[in-house]
């Protein structure tokens, strides 16, 4: 797919999804470059995990396009296909194997959906050892490789859980929320693992934390009511006339709501 000699490597078009009669994507267009870190903001109910559910195959369209890469159509493969071709997704709640260390928690991903048993038991290979390493000092984690999963902190789990994703080396990421339940500290450093992924790969962040999206300082896509309200810089995002009224007019009820 190329609009104009450019090239994107995802694109969605015309997208509808109704659940029982009530319309969860309305009409949604979405154009990202290959390399790309995007943002995605929107209030509850706006549509963003239902939008995650559609690119990856969770749950199907009634009507429009998504494509991925050239001219891959998304639209009727089921979840394992659409990973299979380099989409990974990464889930608020970590999921990680907590009685096996950081290391293991890698090699388990990059030997992909085999049995835990056989995976651990069969040797590593130096090309794999090599890999390992470089996705433990991306994410930060080198010193813990042999620590128990479950005894990282909340966030050096997500970057595990992060680590598990890249060492598949996916071309395009699904992010949901990474630094919710994160200390400042933590936060920050998502931000940077986040911005180091962008240009090898292509990374889709869902994000509430404004002080977090202004951190990452890429494009931000606003959603609303299942459709695209507004793009630009946070900046830009952020005086926009809709958004603000879509942000105070919640804040607004909400207030009323607790005046009563
Ligand atoms: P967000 O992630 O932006 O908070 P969601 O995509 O989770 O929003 O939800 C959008 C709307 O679609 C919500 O009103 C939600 O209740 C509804 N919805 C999402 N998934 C389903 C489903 N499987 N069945 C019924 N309704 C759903
Ligand atoms: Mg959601």
């Amino acid at each position: 797919m190329s609009m104009g000699g450019q090239q994107f490597i995802l694109m969605l078009e015309g997208v509808n999804k109704t659940f029982d009669g009530f319309k969860a994507i309305s009409d949604l267009n979405f154009y990202m470059d290959e390399g790309e870190l995007r943002v995605i903001i929107g209030p509850n109910g706006a549509g963003k995990s239902t939008m995650m559910d559609l690119i990856t195959g969770r749950t199907q369209p009634d009507s429009g396009k998504i494509e991925f890469g050239a001219d891959t159509d998304l639209t009727r493969m089921n979840e394992y296909q659409i990973n299979r071709l380099g989409i990974g997704r990464k889930f608020q709640t970590p999921s990680v194997y907590i009685y096996h260390s950081v290391f293991e928690n890698l090699l388990l991903s990059l030997k992909g959906p085999r049995s835990v048993f056989s995976s651990l038991f069969h040797r590593t290979t130096p090309a794999q050892r090599d890999r390992i390493g470089e996705v433990l000092h991306t994410v930060g984690l080198t010193e813990r490789s042999d620590w128990k999963a479950g005894s990282l902190s909340h966030g050096q789990k997500q970057w595990l859980e992060i680590g598990m994703l890249i060492a598949q080396d996916p071309k395009l990421l699904l992010v949901d929320e990474p630094a919710a339940g994160m200390s400042d500290e933590e936060t920050r450093k998502t931000g940077e693992l986040l911005v180091s992924l962008a240009g090898r790969h292509s990374v889709i962040v869902i994000e509430h934390d404004m002080t977090f999206v202004r951190q990452l300082a890429r494009k931000v896509t606003v959603l609303h009511q299942g459709t695209v309200l507004c793009e630009g810089t946070v900046d830009q995002v952020q005086n926009n006339e809709r958004v603000i009224e879509v942000y105070l007019g919640r804040k607004k009820k909400e207030k009323e709501k607790g005046e009563r």
